[in-house]
């Protein structure tokens, strides 16, 4: 299906800009590819990681991962979006989404928000060696695997599954710190080759990477109950 969309006349208000950057599809590979969107400038949203749906406005677990574009540092804010001049840094080459969102029409932007997604396969595995490294990391770092784990519970107020969690965090850290070292990777691709680090969305299943004397322990956030979060 051909979603090439017709730019829409923007009042340039920034607020969807504002709300985060635009997932991308596979009309937007171009883009990567000839380095228009830097891969260091974009980010995986795992499967299995919660996400929110913007034109849905809910809050779920991913049933297959995306590539976004990363936000200014701290905040949702697209990368691209300059705030003093309300503009686009990319504007003739914004992707997809940007060109067919019309806020006072969402229609197009429904019609295309699910399709056709690009995701780290179809710009990745033809990266010798890579590829093997995100599937070898997707099987040993699943959120499928971390919300089984989480979902046993805690036993006197310490999760039951505590040391097989910090195991795959130290695993998820590992990778990370090797691909840089070994693969001299630049760190700011990490985002994207790994998704974001498992120490910091471990906070989605409503727990804490806390350090205690050199070491690691997880914590459940305040006021949370696991049960209720996983299941
Ligand atoms: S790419 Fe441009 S138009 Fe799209 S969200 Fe970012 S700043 Fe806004």
């Amino acid at each position: 299906m051909n979603h090439e969309a017709t730019p829409y006349p923007c009042q340039r208000c920034g607020t969807c800009c504002e709300k985060g950057g635009p997932s991308l599809h596979l009309e937007d590979r171009p883009l990567v590819d000839d380095g228009r969107i830097p891969a260091r400038c974009l980010f995986t949203i795992r499967r299995g990681e919660l996400a929110r749906d913007n034109v849905k406005g809910t809050l779920a677990p991913l049933t297959d991962e995306i590539i976004k574009i990363k936000g200014h540092p701290g905040r949702w804010t697209c990368l691209f979006y300059d705030r003093a001049t309300r503009g686009c840094g990319i504007y003739d080459h914004r992707p997809l989404e940007c060109r067919a969102l019309n806020c006072r029409d969402t229609r197009r932007i429904e019609g295309i928000y699910e399709t056709s997604r690009l995701t780290r396969q179809d710009l990745l595995s033809g990266v010798n060696g890579l590829w093997e490294l995100i599937e070898d990391h997707e099987q040993h770092c699943s959120y499928e695997d971390l919300q089984a784990l989480v979902g046993e519970g805690t036993r006197k107020g310490r999760l039951k599954q505590e040391i097989k969690i910090l195991e795959i965090l130290g695993f998820d850290a590992h990778v990370r710190q090797l691909t840089v070292e070994r693969g001299r990777v630049d760190n700011r691709m990490l985002d994207f080759i790994f998704g974001r680090p498992l120490a910091e969305t471990i906070t989605m299943f409503g727990i804490n990477l806390v350090k205690k004397n050199r070491a690691y322990t997880l914590a459940p956030t305040p006021a949370f109950s696991i049960k209720q979060q996983v299941f």
